[in-house]
């Protein structure tokens, strides 16, 4: 007899203790929801902003090679017409003739038709009509009046901002080539199909870096970069074994790329792209010079020849880095007969460090309880919980990804120590206050 595979229900799990937890919840659910929109909670958006911090602090605060830039969502909309944008950001789309619904042709097997029970599109019946290109692009109309004249975009990514600021950065900042210009920000796409949680949205951040090179040395920075982006997720404290890198073969390469590689992730519903690193080449600039009338070469004393940079690009999607971390962190263990969660996320990102208890509502325990949780707020984020069993708030502070829990008892009213509890290892250690301090600096820097 077949032995029927038990049903994944990972992301089900997730979506739940997102949900419950305060990480993520549907955008505008009292209104019943907005499809692929999601609204980050109060732990969510500390996480989300604590990932934000790290990558910033890795591309700009620690390198003298790269700038930070925080360009407009809105552009020029001959930006878009100049980048291909408009011509050419489509999507494959086809119609179901039977539930009317719309699929991604190329993406067909990730599909689900609407109808009950969901089918795939290819196992259904419904006939599909033939490939229409589909722009990805959402628009809107600047200022009041709606006509074709006005027509603005949103931006489908934070690239061309970088690319039409390379003039004013190099000359603001002085900086030679090779150096980058890194940027966080809103990109927008109406996709055909988005889904799996916050995988795929129609609003959603990129962490993007653009790095300007001479062109005969693209490669040795295109594998420079491919390193950085590789150990940035070993930082973050990303299962190794569960990412891979995806070289783009010659159908696959975008219109403007010498060469491709996407880090991907192993998800529970499959494989897919993280981030990518792309080698541009001096496709962007020449298009921007030619269309402007600008003079984007580079020249500095140590080149004899004028030249458009190439350009380096390293793309990641901020909400899909984080959906990376929650599902990777996700964990559940029997404790007891009990199932138990635990979110293991990296102290560098999760978003309350540590959380401290009184032990019992006595014997002045709240008291110096509340007080180490004043001194540590100064630095770092942190919970005061004194409210049930002191098993029952360890569960709930591990289930919210908090990496420790500081207990204040007995002891502590005599020797001012009090124990400190690894979320992953369980152990528990005795320390000071100011030992404490040093112990959280280390462990989230
Ligand atoms: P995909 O093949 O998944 O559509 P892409 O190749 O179009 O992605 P890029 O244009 O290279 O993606 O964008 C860079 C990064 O931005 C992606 O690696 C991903 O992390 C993120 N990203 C792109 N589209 C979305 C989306 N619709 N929702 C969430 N993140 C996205």
């Amino acid at each position: 007899m077949a032995v029927k595979k038990p049903k994944d229900d990972r992301m089900e799990k997730l979506v739940s203790l997102c949900k419950r937890r305060g990480y993520i919840f549907p955008s505008s659910e009292i209104y019943g929801g907005l499809t692929s929109c999601w609204d980050y909670g109060p732990l969510g958006s500390e996480l989300k902003r604590n990932l934000k911090s790290v990558w910033w602090d890795t591309m700009t605060h620690r390198r003298d090679d790269i700038e930070g830039l925080d360009a407009a969502i809105l552009m020029h909309p001959q930006v878009w017409h100049t980048s291909g944008h408009v011509a050419e950001f489509n999507d494959p789309m086809v119609d179901c003739k039977k539930c009317k619904a719309r699929f991604r042709a190329d993406q067909l097997e990730q599909c689900r038709c609407p109808e009950k029970p969901s089918k795939n599109p290819i196992e259904c019946d419904g006939e599909l009509t033939e490939v229409k290109q589909f722009n990805l692009m959402f628009k809107t109309f600047m200022g009041p009046v709606e006509d074709t004249a006005n027509i603005i975009y949103m931006r489908p990514e934070t690239a061309q901002g970088i690319y039409v600021n390379f003039l004013n950065v190099k000359n603001s900042s002085r900086q030679k080539i090779p150096f980058g210009i890194a940027q966080i920000g809103k990109a927008f796409r109406n996709e055909i199909t988005p889904g799996n949680f916050t995988f795929r949205t129609r609003e959603f951040e990129q962490m993007e870096m653009q790095f300007f090179v001479h062109p005969d040395e693209d490669e040795q920075w295109f594998e420079y970069w491919r390193e950085q982006r590789w150990a940035f997720y070993s930082s973050l404290g990303v299962n190794m074994d569960k990412l891979r890198w995806h070289e783009h073969g010659p159908d696959e390469l975008a219109h403007y790329a010498k060469a491709a590689y996407d880090i991907e992730y192993e998800y529970p519903f499959g494989w897919q792209e993280l981030e990518g690193v792309h080698n541009r080449t001096d496709f962007d600039l020449s298009r921007h010079m030619e269309a402007t009338g600008k003079n984007l070469k580079y020249q500095d004393d140590r080149y004899k020849e004028k030249f458009i940079p190439y350009i380096i690009e390293t793309s990641a999607g901020c909400d899909r880095t984080i959906l990376t971390l929650l599902v990777d962190a996700y964990d559940e263990v029997e404790i007891k007969g009990e199932k138990r969660v635990f979110l293991r996320l990296s102290p560098k990102v999760a978003p309350i460090k540590a959380a401290v208890f009184p032990l019992v509502k006595k014997d002045g325990m709240p008291e110096f309880a509340e007080k180490v949780y004043q001194e540590l707020s100064k630095s770092f984020k942190v919970f005061y919980d004194l409210s049930g069993a002191v098993g029952k708030r360890y569960a709930r502070m591990d289930e919210a990804g908090c990496p420790f829990c500081i207990t204040v008892d007995g002891q502590t009213l005599e020797d001012e120590t009090m124990t400190v509890r690894d979320r992953d290892t369980m152990e528990q250690k005795r320390m000071k206050v100011a030992e404490i301090v040093d112990f959280l600096a280390e462990k989230t820097r």
